[in-house]
């Protein structure tokens, strides 16, 4: 019996385990487990509309056991603790279990270039969880500012700042502008949209780094008229509770400081032998296997670049890595050529929120509705699993008819802001 374990059940890991079960399903001598710590399937993708309360959070996630259907592969959630690569086994809290062959695919978490107070004072938004507590946070500020009377106090509660201009910090700003503007300024009849800030910080000179200059500049345009201030070469120096510090000269006080400006492998793939690129990934040769291990493979976030052009960190790259690892393993035991991993742009989408989108795939370049309306399509597809897709086509198509959902629904993290206002009041006998 040879047994092939994957860790991780996000793009990578899927695509792997289910071309691993199609290409094993009729050999009894071959067992797959997959090992997650999360039993469900996240589209981050649309994990910025979570923010904006455009989407339900259970809508974006699919249950590993409804993605396996009726395939063989074993699934276990388990945190893998650390890979002892010489004798071929994974360490789970409960046991050690070896393996023949292994797949790495534990994505990445947020990296703060060691920013003095940024760790402790920004907003993560990785998970699905941290995209729910952001969404409650925002409206809880809301919900202060509406009956906040000191202007001071009321201007950084309603001030929001994401740190980061890649894909991710301009899509999450541009949910956040539909929310605060197109719904919290009309519901909150103490929030006046002219008291809202939004802002966007990123330290290279451009905004979208990747996609085509004159999409990028229009996307930047795009922002400008729509409220959100992007203010590119500027480096986050410091950031405390409620305010952030920027080229070391320069304080912003705000309510809401969300980091999007980095990623980092996970703990468990910076913990393996070997090479590791300046983010913690492990450098894996073409053919995704680790230095000396010909039966490890890594694939997605984990990955450090193995051709000269370096991948983006994204979907569709760790999906093809997965697929190549699968394929890799089973060239490998039947003594064949192992396959190696090109990589080719599927094009680049970015949503700007409601009814703006830009787009470029190939020589393609497109903005506007229209793009949006591809984007929308593209997302829909991708989606695992038919009910996941008619529970957002529901959402969105609500979204267009009805306002947005402003329910706090479980208990805010504390705000300092918020105290504050309350110790005010009471000191009042209000
Ligand atoms: C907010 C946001 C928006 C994004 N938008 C887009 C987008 O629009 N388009 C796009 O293409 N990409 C987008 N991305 C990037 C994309 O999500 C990643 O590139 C992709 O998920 C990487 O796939 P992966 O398989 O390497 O890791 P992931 O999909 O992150 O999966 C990793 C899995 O491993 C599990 N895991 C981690 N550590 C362990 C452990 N020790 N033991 C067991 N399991 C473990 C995790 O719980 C998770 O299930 C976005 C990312 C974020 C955060």
């Amino acid at each position: 019996m040879r047994r092939v374990v994957v860790a991780g059940a996000g793009f990578g890991g899927l695509e792997a385990v289910t071309r691993l079960d199609a290409m094993f399903r009729g050999d009894p001598d071959v067992e797959i487990l997959l090992l997650s710590d999360q039993n469900y399937l996240l589209f981050t993708p649309l994990l910025p509309q979570i923010a904006s309360s455009y989407t339900d959070p259970r809508h974006i996630v699919q249950a590993v056991r409804e993605i396996r259907g009726r395939r063989k592969y074993r699934f276990r959630r388990e945190k893998v603790r650390a890979v002892d690569v010489a004798n071929r086994r994974v360490m789970l809290d409960s046991e050690a279990v070896g393996y023949d062959a292994l797949v790495l695919a534990s994505g990445s978490r947020t990296e703060f270039f060691n920013t003095p107070g940024a760790k402790e004072n920004c907003w993560d938004y990785k998970s699905l969880q941290q995209a729910v507590e952001l969404r409650e946070h925002i409206i809880d500020l809301c919900e202060h500012a509406d009956h906040t009377a000191d202007a001071a106090a009321r201007r950084s509660m309603l001030t929001f700042v994401v740190v980061g201009g890649g894909y991710t910090g301009i899509e999450l700003a541009t949910e956040m502008r539909d929310f605060l503007f197109g719904y919290a300024a009309k519901k909150y009849r103490g929030i006046d949209a002219s008291e809202i800030r939004l802002i966007v910080l990123e330290a290279t000179p451009d905004i979208l780094r990747g996609i085509d200059p004159h999409l990028a500049a229009h996307a930047r345009k795009r922002l400008h008229v729509s409220g959100i201030e992007t203010r590119t070469s500027t480096r986050v120096t410091r950031v405390l509770e409620n305010s952030v510090e920027i080229n070391g000269n320069e304080t912003i006080p705000a309510g809401t400081i969300v980091w999007a400006a980095g990623v980092r492998a996970s703990e468990l793939i910076e913990s393996l032998p070997g090479p590791h690129d300046r983010i913690g990934r492990a450098v894996v040769n073409a053919q995704l296997q680790l230095e000396g291990h010909p039966e490890v493979f890594v694939v997605g976030d984990s990955a450090a670049a193995v051709n000269a052009q370096e991948p983006p960190r994204v979907a569709p790259v760790a999906i093809e890595q997965g697929r190549v690892a699968a394929a890799n393993i089973g060239h490998l035991w039947r003594g064949e050529p192992l396959e190696s991993y090109q990589y080719a742009s599927k094009g680049m989408l970015v949503s700007l929120g409601m009814n703006y989108a830009v787009v470029q795939i190939g020589g393609i370049r497109i903005s506007g509705y229209f793009a949006w309306l591809f984007w929308n399509a593209v997302h829909l597809y991708k989606l695992v699993g038919l009910k996941k897709q008619l529970q957002v086509a529901g959402d969105w198509m609500l979204g267009l008819i009805f306002p947005r959902d402003s329910a706090i629904v479980r208990e805010p993290r504390k705000c300092k802001l918020c105290e504050g206002k309350k110790k005010q009041l009471s000191a009042h006998g209000d």
